[in-house]
Parts: structure tokens; sequence; C-alpha cells
């Protein structure tokens, strides 16, 4: 039995109306004349924090709310902490994100830019972690999860919703895949509304978690390497509970990029497309470029998850 039913997806909806944006969702010409079909961009790079994270953040936020919880916490250093700071400013929630010394200060004066307090402890991202269940504790913080959530799930999922509406033809949505928060969501979704949609979840091939725990059958831990899809990065949770029964259960084809079509695809988005994207946001596009997908017997949409590259490393890759 799924954690939650359609119904939650639409309260979803009705909690980050206007909070979110309802995002457009763009026909790309050269993208339909590779792949035969018409391929529609989702473009969540236009959120305000620069990636969809904003949706699942915000609906576990509010709910958390009306449970009369009025502090969270999360130790991620990404767009999950970007948005949980956001959500919480938009809700009026006390916010703190920890990270380890080691994170870049950009990253850290991003998120304190938000209003979020950042709380530096040890390094590595396992420090933090233990900081923020210590507040979780000690100082009656509330954690809130990056993916494997049910209200970060239905919040991801209201994507899904919004694609059907604009596009009720949609043969196939193409989705960025880590932890899958993004993927159960959208899948669990689209194939409610129309049951024939194809799901695909592309992910790079270094340090790939869920592609090892799908194989594995059960959750497994992967070395982290670096890759230029740095939002794709990270484990899904031995004691994953929701993500990885979700994504096993809708996923038609998983495909795994290597980090030149990785590139290629950042260099597509912005040559072509005139997008700046980040890299785990251009994976659907490197497979449509690289031709990988299963045969697409109509629209394909492909959804475009954030645009947070550090400028100067898409300045090298794009030549601009
Ligand atoms: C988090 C993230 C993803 C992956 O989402 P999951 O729910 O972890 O699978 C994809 N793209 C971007 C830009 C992200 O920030």
């Amino acid at each position: 039995m799924s954690a939650f039913s359609l119904a939650d997806v639409y309260r979803a909806r009705r909690r980050i109306e206007g909070r979110v944006c309802r995002t457009p969702l763009v026909e790309s010409p050269a993208l339909s004349r590779i792949a035969g079909v018409p391929v529609h961009l989702k473009l969540e790079t236009v959120q305000p924090t620069g990636s969809f994270k904003l949706r699942g953040a915000t609906n576990a936020l509010a709910g958390l709310a009306e449970e009369g919880v009025t502090r969270v916490v999360t130790a991620s250093t990404g767009n999950h902490g970007r948005a949980l700071a956001h959500a919480a400013r938009s809700l009026g929630l006390e916010a703190a994100v920890c990270m380890s010394s080691l994170v870049p200060k950009n990253k850290v004066d991003a998120v304190a830019a938000l209003g979020a307090r950042v709380v530096i402890a040890g390094r590595s991202q396992d420090d933090a972690q233990v900081e923020a269940l210590r507040l979780v504790r000690e100082e009656g913080f509330a954690f809130v999860p990056p993916f494997d959530d049910p209200r970060v799930i239905a919040g991801q999922a209201t994507i899904g919703l919004e694609i059907l509406e604009a596009l009720p033809d949609t043969a196939g949505i193409v989705v960025p895949l880590s932890g899958g928060g993004l993927f159960s969501g959208v899948a669990f979704a689209a194939k409610r509304i129309a049951p024939a949609v194809k799901m695909t979840g592309v992910t790079m091939a270094r340090g790939a978690a869920m592609h090892a725990s799908l194989a594995a059958g059960k959750p497994v831990l992967v070395d982290e390497l670096e890759t230029l899809a740095d939002s794709l990065g990270g484990g899904i949770g031995l004691d994953n509970r929701h993500t990885f029964a979700m994504t096993r259960e809708h996923i038609d084809q998983l495909v795994l990029l290597d980090e030149a079509s990785i590139a290629r695809g950042i260099v597509h988005a912005y040559r072509e497309e005139r997008l700046v994207v980040e890299g785990a946001a251009a994976v659907g596009m490197s497979a449509v470029l690289d031709r990988v997908l299963d045969e697409p017997r109509g629209p394909l949409v492909i959804i475009v998850s954030g645009c947070n590259i550090d400028i100067e490393l898409h300045r090298r890759l794009a030549g601009a």
C-alpha cells in the first residue's frame, strides 16, 4: 500500500499555491527533431530557489505548521537546504540548516541569505546530520528529509499534475533520479491520471545509488564520486521507507549517463534552448541527444530540475 493517495497530491497543490511557481512547459524544436516526437521541457529552473525542491519543502513545512511545529531543520547543503530556508521564511517558521566546515562559503551564504540559521558542525555530511538530529532531540526542531518523506514526495508530485493538465496526451516523462523523491512523486501522480505514461529515470553512471539498489533488490551504499550532476549524488538511505519501493514500482526505463554526455546536455541547453541548467537538470536532454530513450510513442516531457550551477564551471563548459 502506498503511503499516500492522489488526494494528498491535490492537497499539496492547494498548500503550495502562491508560494511555488506553476512552471512553464515549452516545446523544444531541436530536441523534437532528434526524438521524432514533440519534446517539451518542464522548467523548474524558474522556481524562486532555482529548483523543484521548493515544492516538496513547502508542502512538508505547511503540513508541519498545521501540526503546530515552529522550528525545522535539515542537513542538506544544496537545493533542499535552500528550499527549506525559503519555505520556512514564506510560512513564518524558524529554520536551521546544518553543514560541515568543508562546505564552500558561497553555499553557506546562499542559505544564510534566505534567513535560515546555518549551523557549522564537524568535517563531513555525517557530522552535520548528527548535529541536525541533536537539534531535533534537544531543541524541539522537526527534521525535514530531502526525499524520503510522504509530504516531500507529494509536493514533487504536483509537477505530474501540471504536466498532464497542460499536455493530456503526454506519452513519456523523463525525470532526473537521485534519492527518488522527484521520480516517485511525478510517477505516482502521472500513472494514476494516465496509466499508459512511460516513466524514465536518468542519472549519472558515477555513484548511482538508486540504480545499484534496484539491481540489488534493496537499498545499498555506493561510493560517492565527483560528478557534473552534483545534485544527483548521495545515497538513498539504508532505511529507505518510501522512494525505493515507489521507484521500483513505477520505473519503465533507467538510463545511466557518463560525464561527457551530461556536459553535452548543459551545452545544448545553453546554445539551443537558451537555458542555464545544472548538471542534474541536463540529464533528460542528454538522453535525447544520445538517442538512448526507448522509442517514444507520443509527446515526451523532460523535467529540467534546476539551475544552480557554479557559474565559472558553466562558463568553462558552455564557453560563454
Ligand atoms: C534533488 C535534485 C534532483 C533529484 O531529486 P531526488 O528526489 O533526490 O531524486 C534532481 N535535480 C536537481 C536539480 C535536484 O536538486
